[in-house]
Order: structure tokens, then C-alpha cells, then sequence
């Protein structure tokens, strides 16, 4: 099976150094907040151009210490796009707050922003306060936050960008990370730049919030004395060791992202005549977490279960919007259905994505899918 994400190539190119990194912290033992971990802030928001950045256990935990530093809870309105991974929704449930689902734009698939207006009716209806907005950054994309932004503003709304798989990317010359006034990262060993293990971090331009931040990232402790519990907080840290990995990794990234640029290229002039190959906004660059096709929901079983016998793995992300998941069902959404949200939940299709795919594998996956449309299309014709 051709890997969905090539996580050894790049090993391979910085062994070395990780595990001399390694060694440095076997032998100065700062497991905890070692100096590895002010290193990587520091060249976190030089790299993102963040005024500050604060290192986090995961991506989750970083979109709970922002809501958490907002003192958002119950009787707050918080919204978001029901296209997204669980986690986006999940914090905003965990803390007491309303969810509020909006949808989402079929081309970038990202946050809708007259879906979000209606949205911010229906909170007001529901006897809510609404509080802020979550844009996801779908896939790599960043979302049109200069189409946001003043909607926040008007509605007094905060708004955190989750941008877990958009870091290293841009938006008409800026960089995420600066996009919003917090924005929310993960380190998750799958995403464009990833630890080995968990990780996350938070990028804002506000230094109170920074402070805040600070202290519920551990417990909730005095910014002077430790020991005097000024709020309550959480074990929310990144190991120093995770720290050192993603230094080394954050060296090749800038690279990388012009390879995975090269990678969603060549998919995108080879896949063009047979199925709807992702759109992304004029001035914007994508991370490409993903490189995900639009095709004909009818036919999507077909044709993975065809891939796989050619072992190309493809991947549904997500197969279910949250407004119909199980646990989120209860929650409001902008309006009665979210159409496209649903949609693109039966017709999105992701293909082996990652800096490492060479051209002679992606070829054979092109011309491969191709194949098998052709195949699947001549089944559908003459079931009639
Ligand atoms: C991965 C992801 C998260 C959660 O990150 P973790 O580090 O796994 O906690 C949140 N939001 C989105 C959109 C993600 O893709």
C-alpha cells in the first residue's frame, strides 16, 4: 500500500540531529518547560510573524485555554463550521457553552459568512449571548476572514482561528497566525508540521491574554509566585522533548510547503478532466494538509474500494457533518439544514498527501484513478 502520509522520509533526513537533540535532554534533564520549549515559542512567532506564541499539550488544549482565558461558558453562543474535525466542537460543548453550527462555502469548503449572520440571529432568538466565532482553516486554506471580520466586529463577537491545519500557510500576503486575535495550532504527528507525539500552540497579538494563557497553561498559577493559584487552570504544557523535535522540524517546513505546493500541483493539472480538484482563493497558499477531490457521491464507495485494490488508500474526511454526529445533534444550527455541509460529506474524497510523494508514485496514483472512474462510470452505465 502506497502511504497515505510519508512520515519516514523526512525521518530519515533528520535522525541525526533529533536524536542528538535527544541526548542534550537526557543529559540536562529539563523535562518540563526545559529551555527547548522558549526556544521553539521564539521561533514559532518569527517564523508565523505572531507577537507571542505559547507552546501546548494538543491542538484541543490549545482552543480550551483561549475559551477558558475569554471566560466563555454557559449562556454563551459560540460558532463554528459543522464541516470540521470533532475537536472544533468539542471544547465549546466541554466548557458549557453553546455550539452553534454554521455552514460552510462549497468551493473552499470553509466557514459560510452569510451562514454565520444567520447564525448569530438564531443565537439572539435562542435567548443566547453571542460570543465568538471559530473559523476553520479546512485542509490548509485559510478561511476569508476579511469577510469575518467585520461581521465579528459588528456583533462584539471574538474570533479564535483554528488553524490546526492551515499553520504555514497564508491569506492575501499575511501569514496565519496573525489572521485573528488568537489562532490555534496542532502539532499532531499527521498535520503539515507535526511532533512525535502531541503538541499545540496558541499565536496572539494581545500580551494580557498572553499572561492569561500562561497561567491556565499550568494550573492556573501566579504569574509572580507558583504557588498562588490565581484562576483555575490546566496541565496543559508541552514536553520539552516534543519541543526539540519540532525544532528540528521547522527547519525543513518552509521547504516542505513548497513541496507539498509542487505535490497538489501536479494532482490538480492530472485529476482536472474527471473530478472537481480543490479551489483556493486567489493570494492564498494552502499547507495542503489535505488534497481533497469533489466527485459523484454515488459512485465514492466504487471507487475507494477499486483504489484500494490497486493499494492506493483514499480517505473520507468527514464523512458526517457534526450537526448530524450523535453527540452534537442537539445542538442549533444557522438555519433549518445546512446544505452544504451535507453535501460535501457525501462527495469529498482525500488522496495520499505529503512533501514526499515523488513523481513517479503520484503518476501511478493519477493515472490509476483515472483508470478506475473509467471502470466504475462503465458499471454505472450499463446497471442503466
Ligand atoms: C487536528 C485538529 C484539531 C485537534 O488537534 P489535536 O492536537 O489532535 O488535539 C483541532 N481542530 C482541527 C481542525 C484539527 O484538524
Amino acid at each position: 500500500m502506497i502511504p497515505f502520509i510519508d512520515l519516514a522520509t523526512q525521518q530519515k533526513r533528520i535522525r541525526p540531529q533529533i536524536e542528538a537533540a535527544m541526548v542534550r535532554i537526557l543529559d540536562h534533564g529539563a523535562y518540563i518547560m526545559g529551555p527547548e520549549v522558549y526556544a521553539l515559542e521564539a521561533q514559532l512567532s518569527s517564523f508565523c510573524g505572531a507577537q507571542h506564541t505559547l507552546s501546548c499539550s494538543n491542538g484541543t488544549d490549545a482552543l480550551t485555554l483561549v475559551l477558558r482565558a475569554k471566560n466563555v461558558g454557559p449562556g454563551d453562543a459560540v460558532f463554528l463550521p459543522s464541516f470540521t474535525f470533532a475537536a472544533t466542537a468539542g471544547v465549546v460543548a466541554l466548557i458549557g457553552a453553546t455550539v452553534i453550527f454554521i455552514d460552510v462555502l462549497p468551493d473552499t469548503f470553509n466557514i459560510d459568512p452569510m451562514s454565520l449572520v444567520k447564525g448569530i440571529e438564531k443565537a439572539k432568538a435562542l435567548g443566547l449571548h453571542p460570543s465568538g466565532v471559530i473559523p476553520v482553516d479546512l485542509f490548509g486554506q485559510a478561511a476569508d476572514y476579511d469577510a469575518l471580520t467585520p461581521i465579528a466586529e459588528k456583533h462584539g463577537l471574538w474570533v479564535m482561528a483554528d488553524a490546526a491545519q492551515s499553520f504555514g500557510g497564508t491569506y492575501k500576503g499575511r501569514k496565519v497566525g496573525t489572521l485573528a486575535e488568537t489562532t490555534t495550532t496542532s502539532f499532531f504527528p499527521a498535520k503539515p508540521l507535526g511532533c512525535y507525539g502531541d503538541g499545540g500552540a496558541v499565536f496572539t497579538e494581545n500580551s494580557a491574554l498572553l499572561n492569561i494563557l500562561q497561567s491556565l497553561r499550568i494550573h492556573g498559577q501566579g504569574n509572580e509566585d507558583k504557588y498562588k493559584n490565581i484562576r483555575i487552570g490546566m496541565n496543559g504544557r508541552m514536553d520539552t522533548l516534543q519541543a526539540a523535535i519540532l525544532i528540528e522540524k521547522l527547519a525543513l517546513f518552509p521547504e516542505e510547503l513548497t513541496l507539498r505546493q509542487t505535490v497538489a500541483d501536479r494532482y490538480s493539472q492530472g485529476l482536472a478532466d474527471v473530478a472537481t480538484t480543490p479551489f483556493v482563493a486567489q493570494e492564498c497558499q494552502s499547507t495542503w494538509a489535505q488534497y481533497t477531490l469533489k466527485i459523484d457521491p454515488a459512485k465514492r464507495k466504487d471507487i475507494m474500494e477499486e483504489l484500494k485494490k490497486e493499494e492506493i488508500p483514499s480517505v473520507i474526511y468527514y464523512p458526517l457533518p457534526l450537526h448530524h454526529q450523535q453527540a452534537y445533534k442537539h445542538y442549533p444550527c444557522a438555519t433549518s439544514t445546512l446544505p452544504v455541509s451535507e453535501e460535501l460529506a457525501n462527495c469529498v474524497l482525500s488522496l495520499p498527501m505529503h512533501p514526499y510523494l515523488d513523481e513517479e508514485t503520484q503518476d501511478r496514483i493519477i493515472k490509476t484513478f483515472c483508470e478506475v472512474l473509467t471502470r466504475v462510470n462503465t458499471k454505472f452505465q450499463s446497471k442503466g
